[in-house]
């Protein structure tokens, strides 16, 4: 089978350079993002100028029609079906959880669980089909453990890891390979809203005495996807400095 990965939200950020180390190990890539158009472009662009195999298409992930779309997209233009998913694409807010606004809820669900839900729909066939393949999903530390004012995310996260569990165990027989990466907090414009007090305070918290890079959430994401990872399935492997020891 030949080596296509797709990868959700890969504009910027973990999905970014989750996209370039999979390029640098001979993946062809699918690139997809939510509204960055050019930035995905121009990603796709630097990395077939490097002589990679690339293709960005746009598409929001909560919405099946246009992830699904986008996944057939990436399939023809990269000559194949998708044996790695990476579902990175996710979104985050603080909130009390008496003040989570409904429309809130519901449109954190449809992108970090319902984007998922789609996209492992849309890649299944042909791995089942190819009797391989193998899925990763980005979680948080926040799904594994609790955080104030993170109820929503955590909630969604901790959704990510159940599924996680139960597809490995579902799809092991069909020789797909279903595991979680779990960051601790990456120096991402996710977290940039936290302010940079609150990230050196975080940092220091991190036994390991600094934040993570999208690269450390990238290297953990091709040790999953490597053929040498062949016996690991269902697991969640966390990437955060130490910070939940
Ligand atoms: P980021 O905000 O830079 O990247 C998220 C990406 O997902 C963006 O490109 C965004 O456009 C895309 N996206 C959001 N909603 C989408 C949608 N509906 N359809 C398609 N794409 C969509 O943040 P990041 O830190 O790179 O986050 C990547 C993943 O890692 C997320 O799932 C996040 O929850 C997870 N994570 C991040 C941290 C952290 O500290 N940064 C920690 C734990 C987990």
């Amino acid at each position: 089978m030949k080596k296509i990965a797709f990868i959700t939200g890969s504009s910027r950020g973990i999905g970014r350079a989750v996209a370039l180390r999979l390029a640098e190990e001979g993946w062809a890539v699918g690139i997809n993002c939510l509204r960055s158009a050019d930035l995905a472009r121009q990603l796709a662009a630097d990395l077939r100028a490097q002589g990679r195999e690339a293709a960005a298409f746009q598409a929001d992930v909560a919405d099946r029609a246009a992830i699904t779309a986008a996944i057939r997209g990436a399939e023809e233009a990269l000559g194949g079906p998708v044996s790695l998913l990476v579902n990175n694409a996710g979104m985050a807010e603080q909130h009390l959880f008496q003040d989570i606004p409904e429309d809130f809820w519901r449109r954190i669900f449809a992108v970090n669980v319902d984007g998922a839900f789609h996209a492992i729909q849309a890649v299944l066939p042909a791995m089942i089909h190819e009797k391989a393949g193998c899925i990763v999903n980005i979680s948080s530390i926040w799904g594994q453990r609790g955080a104030s004012c993170e109820v929503a995310y955590s909630a969604t996260k901790a959704a990510l890891i159940g599924l996680t569990r139960s597809l490995a165990m579902e799809l092991a027989p069909s020789g797909i390979r279903v595991n979680c990466v779990a960051p601790g907090v990456i120096h991402t414009d996710m977290v940039e809203v936290l302010g940079q007090e609150t990230l050196a305070s975080l940092a220091q918290e991190t036994p390991l005495g600094r934040l993570g890079t999208p690269e450390d959430i990238a290297h953990a994401v091709a040790f999953l996807a490597d053929g040498r990872s062949s016996f690991i399935t269902g697991q969640v492997l966390t990437a955060d400095g130490g910070f939940i020891l």
